[in-house]
């Protein structure tokens, strides 16, 4: 199979375990053939030699639903845990990730949605394989949960994070950072930037999961204040803007570092 090198063996003794194959019958074709030739034994009924070839996919698909469900136990974690530290799954192309090694996950639960995309515990984010082998393995191979719990398992990766730099990277013009509504200027810059000060990891909790209430509702009224005085701002920047450019300078808003 290609790409089998994301995959770690599963553990015999936990496909012979029914507790772990629970549910998998009734999305799995063949299911009782499929499950003899992964446990490569005899099947009780010859399979009919037109059906060999379902059968051998339906195994794959099992053993694949079965390996997402593995490395979710204490040995599967450290099978892949080894794999990690061998750098298998490949890093993270973000320069500011200084090559970051990457966690294969799926975005779904259920197999034939979505192939399987490489996370990066520093950045966050999620990346498509590098080589095209891996592009058809099922995302659902891994399943949601692995990375969430590999990270609980290890927490040493979350140090390796926070030892790396949250910067990003920013364009400069002559030595000066473009503003943010500039034609070329970053976008949505906040999406990646991280609490600093004790003030900001306090101000982000708080705002995290919390719902607007009345007093919140009343503050909007100021805020709403503070709003019309920064569009004053603005428009008075497009004047400058304006004026820059018919001075025949760049058309790019710049602000002083
Ligand atoms: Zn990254």
């Amino acid at each position: 199979m290609f790409g089998h090198d994301y995959f770690v063996e599963v553990a015999p003794e936990f496909i012979e375990d029914d507790f772990n194959l629970t549910g998998l019958s009734s999305i799995v074709p063949f299911f009782r053939d499929a499950l003899d030739v992964i446990l490569d034994l005899e099947p009780e009924v010859p399979i009919k030699p037109a059906n060999v070839p379902l059968v051998e996919h339906a195994a794959e698909l099992l053993y694949g639903l079965i390996h997402a469900r593995y490395i979710l136990t204490k040995p599967g974690l450290r099978s892949m845990g080894e794999k990690y530290e061998d750098n298998c799954f490949g890093s993270c192309p973000r320069y500011y990730c200084q090559g970051m090694h990457l966690l294969p996950i799926g975005r779904y639960d259920q197999p034939g949605i979505e192939t399987v995309r490489l996370y990066c515990p520093n950045c966050n984010d999620i990346y498509l394989p590098s080589s095209s082998r891996y592009l058809n393995i099922d995302g659902a191979f891994f399943g949601t949960s692995f990375a969430g719990m590999f990270m609980k398992m290890f927490p040493e990766i979350q140090r390796q994070c926070d030892e790396r730099t949250k910067k990003q990277f920013e364009l400069k013009l002559f030595g000066f950072r473009l503003n943010e509504r500039a034609p070329g200027g970053p976008r949505m810059k906040w999406l990646r930037q991280y609490p600093q000060s004790k003030e900001e990891i306090e101000e982000c909790r708080k705002c995290e999961f919390a719902m607007p209430t009345e007093e919140d509702e009343d503050n909007t009224g100021t805020t709403g204040e503070a709003e019309d005085g920064r569009m004053d701002e603005d428009n008075e920047e497009e004047e400058t803007t304006g004026a820059r450019a018919s001075a025949g300078e760049s058309m790019m808003s710049i602000v002083k570092d």
